[in-house]
């Protein structure tokens, strides 16, 4: 029987990600899937979204066995209250490596001081040697599928890494805690804090005064994770404070970060547009057309969103 796949991300990215997910279908064995942006709701089986997609209203979806979305981030749709199909969120190998990059590149410029160089070829000698990476522990916050990767990247590369999660991990290499006494162990160390959690509200405002004074001084915050887990006032004061040294932020609560925003003029803070990691459409079709698969012979869809976590 046809199986029907509703792409209902927005219109652009369909030219992006049609032909990525046809050979995906058909590498999977998917054979006979009706994929297109446009059909009547109650046919569809699946629905392929992105955040600001065509569908707002899943309600007349009533034969929809999952909505897959297409983005690691589920806070624009988790808590839409006309989804009542299981929703599952996007890990895909190509985003996780784009964030492993982002994060190890980002980690060397501080912890090498590269600036100091590249920003002043003026024929002054400055002969000042950064330590090895051993003798800089980091820390990371969210121990999902990319902080862990990211961690354990940066443990290969000889950082002493902790990592910080919801629910207690075992990552060979790193150091895990949990709970608040583990966050607050986790902050006094950090000479690099790296953000990797979700937005939910708990996770909103994880850094603020208190958090950000726990932190060694002069200690880098890099957050590719999300906006929200930064209260933005106090950052800027512990920048003006000494307290953080520089702050690199690719995510912030308000996108594109409008050109009046005190981040962008600030001399200590690195903006980035977002651009961290993407999902890449060869790898993330896959993952797409494994749920399909799985969906269609009855086997448990992978990376489903717990509702009440919301993440
Ligand atoms: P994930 O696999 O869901 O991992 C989330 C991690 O955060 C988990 O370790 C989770 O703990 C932890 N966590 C959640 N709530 C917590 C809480 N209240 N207290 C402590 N820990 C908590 O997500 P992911 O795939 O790694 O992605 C992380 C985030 O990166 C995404 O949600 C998205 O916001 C962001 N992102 C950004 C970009 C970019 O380009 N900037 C690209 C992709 C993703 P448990 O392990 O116990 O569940």
């Amino acid at each position: 029987m046809t199986i029907n796949v509703l792409f209902a991300a927005r219109p652009e990215r369909w030219d992006i990600y049609e032909q990525p997910l046809r050979t995906a279908f058909s590498e999977a064995g998917l054979t006979d899937v009706h994929l297109a942006t446009d059909m009547p709701p109650e046919t569809v089986d699946y629905i392929v979204c992105a955040p600001n997609g065509s569908v707002q209203d899943f309600s007349p979806y009533t034969r929809a066995k999952a909505v897959l979305n297409l983005w690691a981030g589920v806070e624009d749709i988790v808590n839409n209250p006309t989804l009542t199909q299981p929703l599952a969120r996007m890990v895909d190998d190509g985003l996780t490596r784009g964030m492993v990059e982002w994060v190890t590149g980002h980690t060397l410029r501080h912890h090498l001081g590269t600036d100091l160089h590249v920003l002043n070829q003026d024929g002054v000698w400055r002969k000042d040697v950064p330590p090895l990476a051993c003798d800089r522990p980091v820390t990371i916050l969210g121990l999902g599928a990319l902080g862990r990767a990211c961690g354990e990247a940066l443990a290969a590369l000889g950082f002493p890494v902790t990592g910080w999660s919801r629910s207690q991990k075992d990552v060979k290499g790193l150091t895990c805690l949990s709970g608040e006494d583990g966050l607050h162990k986790a902050l006094s160390t950090a000479q690099i804090l790296i953000l990797l959690l979700p937005h939910t509200p708990e996770t909103e405002n994880t850094l603020n005064a208190d958090t950000l004074a726990r932190l060694p001084e002069g200690a880098v915050i890099l957050n590719p994770g999300r906006g929200t887990l930064i209260d933005d006032d106090a950052l800027l004061a512990a920048l003006d404070a000494g307290q953080i040294g520089h702050a690199t932020l690719d995510t912030f609560r308000e996108e594109p970060l409008p050109p009046e925003h005190p981040y962008w003029a600030h001399p200590r803070i690195t903006v980035t547009p977002h651009i961290a990691s993407e999902t890449r459409p060869a790898s993330a079709a896959r993952v797409i057309a494994e749920n399909i698969r799985r969906g269609e012979s009855g086997e448990p869809l992978l990376h489903l969103v717990d509702r009440d976590l919301g993440y």
